[in-house]
């Protein structure tokens, strides 16, 4: 337990307000570290009136989440990342500040109103969420939960798709986001059948990663191939097929749950 971190209440300085405390600096979709840790409030001239967002307590200090102007330049010792990448320099109560401050500062900014009279909403100063002091709804930041499974057949081979979107070739497990209404092995059990026409069968959790892209609660499971015959959808999905760890194609970086699941794969295979 990342006893460490301390998810606290959520307020809004202007950055001269606030006198020590670590940074969780965001440019664009990137964080930026500092020597590959999290840099200080004060080591770094902010922009007068930057809004600080402070998100908990990291070993007792106070964290506080920026999201830098685009125009802002950043440069020697400091150095941009993308969160995947940035996260592994990290240990783990100072990732989970990391992740929650990158999703806090994306909700505030596009929770700046009431959804449903207008009025723009304001901080509750208890805990994280905003109310709207017109009609005093409420509103807190959602997680959306999502699967990502390794599916394996009845020779162990590991079951890797190609997504459109994937560059160079890149192959990865079937992912997708939970449907309100199901649950997890739903979930999963119609995400491999849209995808790739696979029935699944032992659906067993494996390990869970915080992915705030903007808001995503990744969950991966392992699974066993129990039918259907493999065909990719051609809609999300244009090629897929099962692999040995000698034949498989380029798989995604480490930093992810994916990469987890993938490399566990990988240390336990045998042939039977
Ligand atoms: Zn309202």
């Amino acid at each position: 337990m990342a006893k460490n971190f301390i998810p606290g209440a959520v307020r809004l300085y202007d950055c001269s307000a606030a006198e020590s405390g670590y940074l969780l600096l965001f440019s664009g979709d990137k964080v930026v570290l500092k020597n590959n840790g999290l840099p200080r409030l004060g080591e770094i001239a902010l922009p007068e009136e930057t809004p600080l967002l402070e998100i908990g307590k990291l070993y007792r200090e106070s964290c506080f989440a920026v999201r830098l102007p685009d125009d802002f330049v950043i440069g020697g010792e400091y150095v941009p990342y993308e969160l995947r990448e940035g996260r592994m320099f990290l240990d783990a109560p100072s990732e989970i500040a990391l992740c929650r401050g990158m999703e806090l500062t994306f909700w505030h900014n596009t929770h700046r109103f009431c959804g449903s009279c207008g009025t723009p909403l304001q901080d509750i100063p208890e805990d994280c969420g905003r109310i709207c002091p017109q009609c005093r709804a409420r509103f807190y930041p959602v997680i959306a939960p999502a699967v990502i499974v390794a599916v394996t057949d009845d020779r162990n081979r590991l079951l890797l798709a190609h997504n459109v979107n994937f560059k160079n070739g890149v192959h990865s497990l079937i992912a997708g986001f939970v449907e309100t209404g199901e649950n997890l092995e739903q979930a999963v059990r119609r995400e491999l059948r849209e995808e790739v026409n696979i029935e699944v069968e032992e659906i067993r959790y494996f390990g869970s990663q915080s992915w705030p892209h903007p808001n995503s609660l990744m969950l991966g499971f392992t699974a066993k191939a129990a039918g259907g015959e493999l065909r990719p959808d051609g809609v999300e999905i244009d090629h897929a097929d099962f692999y040995t760890p000698d034949t498989m194609p380029n798989t995604p970086k480490p930093g992810s749950l994916g990469y987890r699941l993938i490399t566990d794969w990988m240390k336990n295979y045998r042939k039977d």
